[in-house]
């Protein structure tokens, strides 16, 4: 076990599954104690489960603001202080330029930007109190390059971007970092249709289709392998402990260089 992060507390929202779930692992394994936050309250006691005392689960549905408070909250309560919010929580977003619909748009700018905004907002007054604290957003490279990610998908990941930085500047003189990570294109269920949609395959589909998926990934960068939930993980463990005590307002890139293929 590591030390990185030892006795830190943090809130990983979508821990239930791919990125969130890798980055719970590896906090943990460096000594946070980690609330891991999702819909799939199955998915979350498994992950509780293998992890032990150090992880918790709670429920939240990032589209929605009382839940984001109420996560804030439940992890003040028992825990006494916030060090860490990995605004993860994300998936695809439907629609192109002619077929978009407004359930859609709004949708999407809920899950994606709104997750980031309210987890923000909510968080903010306690860590301005602790005098401390560091709110990662996960963001895309499909902010920086084009056909990266969907149509939507990709402008409001860019809003996530930019709100970072606004954020860092406003929150910097409080003692809180706010940055996020793009990471590129990473092995998770986000390919198979989502988490949801994945748990519907049972096991067997779903571990041969990401077995393919890892194939066809190594393909997709100039590093010839698979990008994988762990390499964000490791990102987010920088952010979070003192190695990252002067990043502030950054966008880092974990893409195994695929955005270097392709003009801004
Ligand atoms: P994933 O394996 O499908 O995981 C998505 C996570 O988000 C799940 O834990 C899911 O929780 C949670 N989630 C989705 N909708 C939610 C909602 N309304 N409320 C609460 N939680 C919700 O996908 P992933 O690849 O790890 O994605 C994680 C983040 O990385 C997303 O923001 C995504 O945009 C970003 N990203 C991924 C890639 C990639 O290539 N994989 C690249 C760039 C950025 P439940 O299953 O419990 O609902």
């Amino acid at each position: 076990m590591g030390e990185r992060l030892k006795g830190r507390i943090a809130i990983i929202t979508g821990g239930t599954s791919g990125i969130g779930e890798a980055t719970a692992e590896v906090f943990v394994q460096e000594g946070a104690q980690v609330v891991i936050a999702g819909r799939s309250e199955e998915r979350g006691k498994k992950i509780v489960e293998r992890l032990g005392a150090h992880a918790c689960f709670k429920y939240a549905d990032v589209t929605q603001e009382e839940d984001i408070s109420g996560l804030i909250q439940f992890t003040f309560e028992r825990y006494g202080r916030i060090d860490c919010l990995f605004n993860n929580a994300g998936g695809r977003v439907e629609g192109n330029l002619e077929t978009i619909t407004m359930d859609n748009f709004l949708y999407g700018v809920k899950l994606l930007l709104g997750s980031v905004v309210f987890g923000m907002k909510h968080v903010a007054p306690i860590m301005k109190k602790q005098g401390s604290g560091c709110i990662i957003n996960n963001s895309s490279i499909a902010a920086i390059r084009l056909n990266q990610g969907g149509y939507l998908y990709s402008a409001v990941k860019a809003a996530v971007t930019h709100i970072t930085r606004i954020a860092g500047v406003e929150l910097g003189p409080y003692g809180i970092r706010v940055n996020s990570i793009s990471p590129g294109a990473i092995a998770t269920p986000i390919f198979l249709g989502g988490s949801h949609v994945a748990d519907s395959l049972g096991e067997e589909v779903q571990e041969r289709k990401m077995g393919k998926l890892v194939v066809n990934l190594a393909k997709a960068t100039p590093l010839p392998r698979a990008g994988l939930p762990r390499d964000i993980a490791y990102a987010a463990v920088y952010l979070a402990s003192d190695e990252g005590s002067f990043v502030n307002c950054c966008d880092l890139v974990v893409d195994g260089g695929r955005t270097s293929l392709f003009r801004e």
